[in-house]
């Protein structure tokens, strides 16, 4: 009797019976051949999906991320220093490790600075607040390596930072976290080192392991996902 009476598609026309049965406002929105607004201006069905989403989302997946913390030697709240380069020290390559104190010369000396990993051309932070006091050369007879020197006569530090393309010049104020240069490529002077910053931090004329000055914190950030 049903079948006759719904035509040759009655599969589709009991679909569209029963969503207008149970859904007054569809039926509504198909009687008046137009979609009514919620008070949120999006349409009910809209809203329904919205909702339905909201409760399938998954929770985003978190990462770990590595964070720099300067230390606040002033007392004033602050971090009075800044990774340079916004990256781990250096570890073992063929040219030895990039940690202060590390062997180099076979023993002979101990590297006296923190490698930062850099990539070449990268902006260069200042790691402290200051005056530039001098722009000189790492090595002598190589005039493509030079380094920034930044003073700070309130805190007595005094920061060197090597193998910085310099867009400052000696006597001029520079703020912590500033870009001082760009990261001048080490490959023609050491084949395959790893491209790096390397950071002389002293106080009183001693010199100072600026890991200890820039500390490393783990902390778990949600992973970026393809919406942003
Ligand atoms: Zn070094």
């Amino acid at each position: 009797m049903q079948l006759k009476l719904w035509g040759w598609r009655p599969a589709l026309a009991q679909t569209i019976g029963l969503v207008l049965m149970f859904s007054p406002v569809a039926a509504l929105a198909v009687a008046s051949g137009t979609t009514p607004q919620g008070p949120t201006g999006q349409s009910p069905v809209a809203r329904l999906i919205k909702a339905v989403n909201a409760r399938t989302r998954l929770p985003a997946p978190m990462v770990s991320k590595t964070v720099w913390n300067g230390l606040d030697v002033d007392g004033d709240g602050a971090s009075d220093f800044v990774n340079p380069t916004g990256q781990a020290p250096r570890l073992l390559d063929a040219f030895g490790y990039g940690e202060f104190g590390a062997s180099r010369d076979g023993g002979s000396r101990q590297h006296e600075g923190v490698d930062y990993t850099a990539d070449a051309d990268q902006a260069v932070a200042a790691p402290i607040s200051g005056f530039v006091t001098k722009i000189g050369y790492a090595y002598g007879g190589d005039d493509s390596l030079r380094f920034v020197e930044i003073t700070n006569p309130a805190l007595g530090y005094v920061a060197r930072a090597f193998y910085v393309d310099p867009d400052v010049l000696v006597g001029q104020a520079v703020r912590l976290g500033e870009t001082i240069g760009t990261v001048a490529s080490l490959q023609s002077h050491y084949p395959g080192i790893t491209d790096h910053v390397h950071l002389e931090v002293m106080k009183s004329g001693e010199r100072l392991n600026a890991e200890t000055l820039i500390v490393a914190r783990t902390i778990k950030v949600k992973a970026r996902t393809a919406n942003g």
